[in-house]
């Protein structure tokens, strides 16, 4: 009971993509991602990956 992370948060970051084309980054829900409903804004293509793999 100590700790409160806000779930707003995390939620936010989840639903961060970055585009692996041209590295462009949205807010979708990943569903819509998973799903190919996603068009990048800039370069117009649908791959894109959650901004946590870039970490990895
Ligand atoms: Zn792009």
């Amino acid at each position: 009971m100590g700790t409160k992370i806000p779930a707003a948060q995390t939620r936010l970051f989840k639903n961060i993509f970055v585009c692996k084309a041209c590295g462009q980054k949205l807010r979708t829900d990943s569903i819509r991602v998973i799903a190919k409903k996603v068009k990048c804004r800039r370069c117009g293509q649908k791959d894109f990956r959650p901004i946590k793999a870039k970490k990895k």
